[in-house]
């Protein structure tokens, strides 16, 4: 591999402790010929959330899609490298795709809930695609809208419509909807940017709760929201006419304070 590759990827505050739950291995990634990401290598560690910061068109979705190998449903796309979740490749031939997205969840910029299906049904909806089982669907709805955060708002109306709800209702219905099927990490692409302020700080006191026991992989273009609920960041960037690449990452508020990288630095206070 070309040395220069690695050169231009800082470890900010030193390796995370504790296991790593996700982890790129010199991701490269393509749409048709054209090469949009280049050489991430990056740790996500368990039970912390991760942000994926920097500025738009840099591969932030393109990256997180791949993690849960949503990126194949694009024909055109193509990928050279490794993903690892608990140290096993999600892109190995004996690895189901629907096996990876139960275990790798992901929460859309838009909240997307099935409008005209009821709420209870709304959580239940990703048992069925991921081909699981439940042998206490109540008592899986209550406990997966409470994590999320929404259980004693919708708990008297359960039958509503999830349409009915208010945008940050049903941001965290989706949020509930992954967390039915019980997954390891939980991938955010930029879940609060479509949400008031209000609804947007309730989402991110549920990020912060579910990081006790799942893995948090979130984008976000809001730098106090990257340092409100993130404990580990990694700085994507893309010159003119040039793939992403990882600039930076490591401890939040080490990329935050003591950015090692003069454009980290400028990226963070906003200079771009
Ligand atoms: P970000 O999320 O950081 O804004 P994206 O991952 O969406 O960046 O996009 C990275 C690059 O890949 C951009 O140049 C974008 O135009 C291109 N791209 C994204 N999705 C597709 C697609 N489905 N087909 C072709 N090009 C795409
Ligand atoms: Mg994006």
């Amino acid at each position: 591999l070309p040395a220069t590759r690695f050169d231009a990827i800082r470890v900010t505050g030193g390796p995370p402790p504790g296991a790593a739950a996700v982890e790129a291995v010199d991701v490269c990634a393509w749409f048709g010929d054209r090469l949009v990401l280049e050489g991430v290598d990056l740790v996500m560690p368990e039970n912390r959330v991760t942000a994926l910061i920097g500025p738009s068109g840099c591969g932030k979705s393109t990256f997180l899609r791949i993690l849960n190998r949503m990126h194949e449903l694009v024909p055109s796309a193509t990928l050279s490298g490794e993903v690892l979740l608990d140290g096993e490749d999600i892109y190995a031939r004996t690895m189901r795709a629907q096996q990876v997205r139960a275990r790798v969840g992901m929460v859309f910029q838009k909240p997307n809930p099935f409008p005209a299906m009821s709420i209870r049904d709304n959580v239940l909806s990703g048992l069925k695609l991921g081909g699981l089982g439940c042998s206490d669907k109540d008592a899986l709805v209550e406990q997966s809208l409470e994590r999320a955060g929404l259980w004693r708002e919708v708990r008297d109306r359960l039958d509503a419509p999830g349409g009915a709800l208010s945008g940050g209702q049903q941001q965290r219905l989706c949020i509930a909807r992954s967390l039915a099927v019980r997954p390891n990490v939980l991938l955010m692409d930029e879940p609060c940017s479509a949400l008031d302020p209000t609804s947007t700080r309730r989402i991110e006191d549920t990020i912060q709760q579910l990081s006790q026991d799942v893995t948090v992989i979130i984008v976000t273009h809001n730098m106090q929201q990257a340092q409100r609920v993130s404990d580990f960041c990694a700085f994507f960037l893309a010159a003119e006419n040039e793939p992403g690449r990882v600039i930076e990452h490591g401890w939040t508020s080490d990329v935050f304070e003591r950015p090692v990288d003069r454009r980290t630095e400028d990226y963070v206070n906003g200079r771009f």
